[in-house]
């Protein structure tokens, strides 16, 4: 079976996500978004009416009918790696209007909630050895916390690997133990000291 957006996108739906993001990085660099189906065409047309993050996909497809399934498949139809990068980046950036390698905004909902969620062991390993790689806030967070954490870790790769400068990164980290530290402290269940 050969390989098709919506089949990286029916593995990511499944929490894997790696064939997603290995596709787009096939379309790497800044000019990525000049090969595309929508490149020529009027951007506005990309956001149709009455689709949104919080509206009903079947609902949205039977209100506007086949002019959308046109714009749909005009969009799918991008070269797959560009497809890939565009959805994985409007996932990246949480942008919750518009249509994205064929998905409306009103499909993508679930997959952003997923997106958000996921921890890839094999990325957050990757960023703290200073591989830029597309990261969800939660693995963004997981690097930052282990970096908080162990003091072997060296903090130009972890910074290069979240993109940002050595003096963000030290405040991102002063941040996190700030929150760390206004966190209530856990209370042991009654009686658990006793049975210790
Ligand atoms: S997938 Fe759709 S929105 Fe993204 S670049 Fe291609 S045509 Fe444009």
């Amino acid at each position: 079976m050969s390989t098709t957006i919506y089949s990286l996108i029916e593995a990511a739906y499944q929490g894997d996500w790696s064939p997603l993001i290995e596709e787009s990085k096939k379309a790497p660099g800044k000019h990525w978004a000049e090969d595309t189906r929508c490149s020529n065409q009027d951007i506005d047309i990309f956001v149709p009416p009455g689709d949104g993050p919080r509206e009903d996909p079947d609902l949205v497809k039977h209100s506007l009918g086949t002019a959308l399934n046109r714009l749909r498949n005009l969009c799918a139809s991008c070269p797959l790696a560009v497809a890939a990068r565009c959805l994985v980046e409007s996932l990246r950036d949480d942008d919750e209007f518009g249509i994205r390698a064929g998905l409306l905004a009103s499909e993508r909902s679930a997959l952003r909630a997923a997106w958000q969620q996921r921890v890839n062991e094999d990325a957050v390993r990757g960023a703290l050895q200073g591989c830029t790689t597309a990261l969800s806030k939660v693995e963004r967070d997981t690097v930052i916390a282990r970096f908080a954490t162990d003091p072997s870790l060296e903090p130009a790769a972890v910074a290069r690997g979240l993109g940002v400068t050595h003096e963000y990164l030290l405040k991102l980290v002063r941040r996190h133990r700030k929150k760390s530290e206004s966190r209530p402290a856990a209370t042991l269940p009654a009686g658990s000291a006793d049975a210790a």
